[in-house]
This record gives structure tokens, C-alpha cells and sequence, in this order.
């Protein structure tokens, strides 16, 4: 794909103001572009860094149109946007990610098909459209395995882990409301992910690999180098991927590591991404400034260079209840918050991010100042 650069001064818009809205805004900035965003929370995190603002639901034609008609180029910062909507804007507007990375990947059955076709490898799995379809994949995965529901999920929403048969009926509930996958779980040794930005000309760029933890499916911390081998088995999957998902911008592949040290994708996120956030201090450029760099058709740099390795915490409304008081007496911690109105103890309320020389001590430090929250 080719496309005209747009120099500074430009407005991008941004469909999207939470916090991932809110870092491309401020990258966008510091290179002279103005941006507009589109919100359906009028107190978004994104609404107060950005020149305007367009209080509407993602699915408002008139003010999708109207974030068109004011932007040279349009980006959007989640996945959860209509296909279709977005698939009509590009016929009018300037969207350089375009909708085919949406239409595939908001959806984990088309996700997972697209990901066999490109010819990664996956965790075994099954569709799920109704309660017969749930003892077949009893009879093909076998115990344990996890239902999730086939759009719409995030940090582990619409997930049941199916341990026994006693854990059935908890799956039927999910299956009533919405089309599922099931996937066989997997005895994870390691979760790593690496986040790539697509420029102009197909040019691509990767970051590190980066090491993350989960807990109750949401990312914990990442850890940057990754302390694995895997990072030219992970480019090899993220190169066959981008032969079928046409896109421009940055995107993160994430990937399990079993017992028997093989790598599986795990899924594909379209946009920056929470294990990404690190390269804001570690690295020569950030996910957000390749991003920018990417749909307003500039060169990216040929590799991102890590500056220091990182230790990168999330701060969930329980971590800051225990940590806040602390924060003036850590300038090493570099603590973004984002200005969501509403503290609730597991919602995204911040990160932080420790550059250091030595991983596994700040590691340890992190791990028993984290110590206090529940799960
Ligand atoms: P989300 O869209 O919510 O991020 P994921 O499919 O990435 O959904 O699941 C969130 C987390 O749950 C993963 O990062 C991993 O820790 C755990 N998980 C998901 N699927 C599996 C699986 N098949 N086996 C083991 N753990 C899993
Ligand atoms: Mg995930």
C-alpha cells in the first residue's frame, strides 16, 4: 500500500478516546499534527489532550461522517467498531489501517481461520453455535478447555474455563447469549507478544519481543527483552500473518509458550496494545509514534532500539489503592495515569514503567510491592 504523506499540521482523527486514544493523541502532538476524537464517554481519558471532540457512539453515521469531514486521515484505537461502517468510511475517507483487519479479527472464529490460513500455528479449537456443538468439543479437546464468545471479549470478558463437567452449565450460559469457540487450555510456560508497525511500502518494523503475565486474564506486567528464544519463531508467524491481514499501523501478535517450549498465536489485537506501552520511555520510538508515523505515511525507523530494559506494571483501581501514596517518593517509576473518572479495583487506571539494569531484581521488587492486592 502507498499513500500520501501528510505533514504536520494535518488532523488525524481518532475514532476511540481511552487510554491507547489518549498516548497516539499525544504522540500525534508532539509532531504538530491536531486531532480530533470520537467518544461515546464524554469524560473519555483522550477528550482533555485533544484539539476537539465529538461526543457520539461508534456507530453514529452523521458523526463518523463528521470525523471524516474534519480529518486528513482517520485511525481507530480498538477493534470493536462495525466492519461494515468503517469498510463505508473508506470509500470516503483517508483510512489508512483500512477494515479488513477489523472485519477478520473482531470476530475469534474468522480471527482463529484467517490465522490457519496464513499458516500459524494455534491451539486446537472448535465452534461453538449451540449446546450440542459444546459435547462435541467435550469429545474433540477433552478437559480442560475455555469457551469465549466470538466478539466482543477483553481482558478475559466472555470467558469460561471449562475444568469439568460441573463447569458446563456456566458455559451454556454464555453460549445462550452469543456464538462461542472453544479452545483447549493450554499449560502456558511463558505468554510473550510482539507488536509491529506497517508503514508505507510495506515497510516493516518490530519491537522487542515482549514477556508479559496475566492475572485472572488481565496483563499483570511486561518485561522487556523477553526472556525467551523465541523472537525469530514469533517474526516468522507475524510475516506470514501480514501475507493475508492487509494493514498500516501498529499492531501486536500475542503468543503462548507451552511446557514443550512451542509457540502458539494466541490472537492478533489491530492497534497499539497494553504490552506495548513500555516503549513510551525504553525505546528510541513508542508504538504510538509509529503509529502516527505510519498512517500519516512517513518512514518508520528501520529497528526500534532499546534504550534500557523495562519493567512495565498495569495499575488497576486495586494496585493504585495500594501504591498511590507512594508514588512521590518513586520518580523511577514513570507512572502514567490516564484521567478515568471512575476508580473501580480491575479497571485500567494507569501503568508505570521501571527502566533498570537488572530485570530479575526489579522483578522481585515489583512482585512483593504488588504483594497486597487480591488475585
Ligand atoms: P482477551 O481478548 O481477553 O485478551 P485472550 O484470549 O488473550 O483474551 O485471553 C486472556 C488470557 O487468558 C491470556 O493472555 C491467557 O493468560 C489466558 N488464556 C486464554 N486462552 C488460553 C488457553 N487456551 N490456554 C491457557 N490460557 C489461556
Ligand atoms: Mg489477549
Amino acid at each position: 500500500m502507498n499513500f500520501n504523506k501528510l505533514s504536520f499540521g494535518a488532523t488525524i482523527g481518532i475514532i476511540g478516546g481511552g487510554q491507547l486514544g489518549k498516548m497516539m493523541a499525544q504522540s500525534a502532538q508532539k509532531m504538530g499534527y491536531k486531532v480530533i476524537v470520537l467518544d461515546p464517554n464524554i469524560d473519555c481519558p483522550c477528550r482533555y489532550v485533544a484539539h476537539e471532540f465529538i461526543h457520539a457512539e461508534y456507530d453514529d453515521e452523521k458523526a463518523l461522517q463528521q470525523l471524516g469531514d474534519s480529518a486528513d486521515v482517520i485511525t481507530y484505537e480498538f477493534e470493536n467498531i462495525s466492519a461494515n461502517q468503517l469498510k463505508s468510511l473508506t470509500d470516503k475517507y483517508n483510512i489508512p489501517q483500512g477494515y479488513q483487519a477489523i472485519e477478520l479479527l473482531q470476530d475469534r472464529l474468522t480471527e482463529k481461520q484467517t490465522l490457519e490460513q496464513a499458516g500459524t500455528q494455534i491451539v486446537p479449537y472448535t465452534s461453538i453455535k449451540n449446546k450440542d456443538d459444546l459435547s462435541n468439543a467435550v469429545s474433540e479437546l477433552g478437559y480442560p478447555f475455555i469457551v469465549k464468545t466470538r466478539f466482543g471479549g477483553y481482558d478475559g470478558k466472555g470467558q469460561v474455563l471449562v475444568k469439568t463437567e460441573e463447569d458446563l452449565e456456566e458455559a451454556e450460559t454464555i453460549i445462550s447469549k452469543q456464538e462461542c469457540v472453544a479452545e483447549k487450555f493450554l499449560e502456558i510456560d511463558k505468554e510473550v507478544s510482539l507488536t509491529v508497525t506497517i508503514g508505507n511500502h510495506q515497510q516493516i518494523t518490530y519491537f522487542p519481543l515482549q514477556e508479559n503475565e496475566h492475572r485472572n486474564q488481565i496483563l499483570f506486567k511486561t518485561i522487556v527483552p523477553a526472556r525467551s528464544d523465541k523472537t525469530e519463531s514469533a517474526k516468522r508467524e507475524v510475516e506470514k500473518i501480514t501475507n493475508v491481514v492487509h494493514f498500516v499501523g501498529t499492531f501486536t501478535v500475542e503468543f503462548f509458550i507451552d511446557e514443550n517450549n512451542h509457540l502458539y498465536v494466541n490472537e492478533i489485537a489491530p492497534r497499539p496494545h497494553n504490552s506495548g506501552h513500555y516503549s513510551i520511555e525504553a525505546c528510541d520510538y513508542s508504538q504510538f509514534d509509529t503509529h502516527i508515523l505510519a498512517v500519516t505515511g512517513q518512514s518508520l525507523p528501520q529497528q526500534i532500539e532499546v534504550l534500557k530494559p523495562a519493567v512495565m506494571m498495569n495499575l488497576l483501581g486495586k494496585d493504585l489503592d495500594l501504591l498511590e501514596h507512594e508514588f512521590g517518593e518513586h520518580p523511577e517509576w514513570h507512572v502514567h495515569i490516564y484521567g478515568k473518572s471512575e476508580r473501580k479495583p480491575n479497571r485500567k487506571m494507569g501503568h508505570m514503567t521501571i527502566l533498570t539494569n537488572d530485570i530479575d531484581e526489579t522483578e522481585k521488587d515489583m512482585l512483593k510491592r504488588f504483594e497486597g492486592r487480591e488475585g
